[in-house]
């Protein structure tokens, strides 16, 4: 008999994670996680050495400390036109991974089919399966990424308890259209489901592209968890603080988990985001122009060197084409990483195995450009030198 769960039989670890272990090993650029190498604003720095004199050591309150989420209720008015009550209806959490991991286990019921949008991110359909659901995949239109109706219509069974939705989205940079969240809190209300949405890159847009939370679209508030946090906006993935918002019903089930799963998010780390709320609105400009000028460079190099690149208008990753170099995205990706240092991520990863819809993946790899110019020009140097020599 095995030691194990047969759960674990469904995925395997995290190939990204993975990437990250191998850049390590073979000293490469790392294109794979979606890890900044910007320092975290000053005022962070300055609230975590705050955190240490106050002697935060201890745990906190399991949903979090009263004065973060009450910032946080107030970003979800202001930001995201989503209005919460701090007591009852929002939790700081380990990341927002543990946010949607506590979030899927709190709605699902073994066998419930749980929509998920192709491709996606990782963590989604493993959360599935540790909570005996079932991921039903529907995928993305193969040329903009844009959200295909009738797929969507045609997935959706009585057995559907929720969907997925991650907006903008990783790995594609795709941003849902008003009309698309519109469509998508339409099929919930008429089919009476749960949205979950990570909204973890909520203020990375670019083109002037301006962020909507779908908890704000009529009818969606009482039906919406909403799931976002601290790591990429304020370069703090290390940091491992989120948080989760939705309204009081399902919040008290989402606390439950969350409970026994972590007990609280770290005390002195939810202390110093509390100085992420000081940050004015020039903090976030900078952010998205930093972004938008490393994408535009990372395009232009990889479009100069073959690569078919799908433009993203948010997040901070790129989704390149690589048909043209006539490999399969893993050996692709081996290549880079082994041969010449530059680490990042087979698309197919972002897609179920064994399917018509893997195929699709093949053909993709994944770069971030979460790093400064000079260190995505090194990369692309030494990109250059392989690709000449092929
Ligand atoms: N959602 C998405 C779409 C992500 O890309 C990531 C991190 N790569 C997460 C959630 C997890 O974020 P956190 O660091 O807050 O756990």
């Amino acid at each position: 008999m095995s030691q194990l769960s047969s759960k674990l039989d469904f995925f395997q670890e995290s190939v990204i994670r993975e990437m990250t272990r191998k850049a390590i090993h073979h000293d490469a650029i790392n294109l794979s996680q979606g890890m900044p190498d910007y320092s975290p604003p000053e005022e962070l720095i300055t609230g975590l050495l705050k955190a240490m004199k106050e002697e935060i050591h201890q745990y906190s309150i399991t949903y979090g400390r009263y004065d973060l989420r009450k910032k946080i209720a107030d970003k979800f008015r202001n930001y995201n036109k989503i209005k919460l009550d701090p007591e009852h209806e929002i939790t700081v959490t380990c990341g927002a991974s543990e946010a949607l991991s506590s979030s899927i286990l709190a709605v699902t019921d073994p066998k419930d089919e749980i929509l998920i949008l192709e491709p996606w991110y990782e963590n989604y359909v493993p959360l599935t399966h540790l909570a005996e659901g079932k991921p039903i995949f529907v995928p993305l239109s193969s040329d903009d990424f844009s959200l295909d109706q009738e797929k969507m219509l045609e997935k959706t069974t009585e057995k559907t308890k929720a969907i997925i939705i991650n907006s903008p989205h990783n790995p594609t940079g795709k941003v849902f259209t008003k009309d698309e969240l519109k469509f998508i809190s339409d099929l919930c209300v008429d089919n009476d489901l749960i949205a979950i949405t990570d909204e973890i890159y909520e203020y990375i847009l670019f083109d002037g592209k301006k962020h909507v939370s779908l908890a704000s679209i009529s009818d969606m508030f009482d039906r919406t968890i909403t799931v976002s946090g601290f790591s990429k906006t304020y370069s703090i993935t290390g940091w491992r603080v989120g948080y989760v918002g939705a309204d009081i019903d399902i919040m008290t089930g989402i606390r439950k988990v969350h409970d026994y799963l972590t007990v609280c998010a770290p005390s002195f780390l939810q202390y110093a985001v509390l100085k992420a709320f000081d940050l004015q609105k020039e903090y976030f400009a900078e952010l998205i122009k930093r972004y938008q000028e490393n994408r535009d460079f990372l395009v232009s190099e990889l479009e100069k060197l073959g690569f078919n690149v799908i433009i993203p208008a948010g997040a901070y990753y790129l989704f390149a084409d690589i048909s043209d170099f006539k490999m399969s995205d893993k050996t692709f990706v081996n290549f880079l990483v082994e041969e010449k240092g530059v680490a990042t991520v087979p698309g197919s990863s972002f897609y179920q195995k064994d399917s018509r819809t893997s195929k699709e993946g093949e053909r993709f790899v994944r770069f971030t450009f979460s790093h400064k110019i000079e260190t995505l020009e090194k990369a692309i140097t030494r990109i250059k030198r392989k690709i000449e020599k092929m």
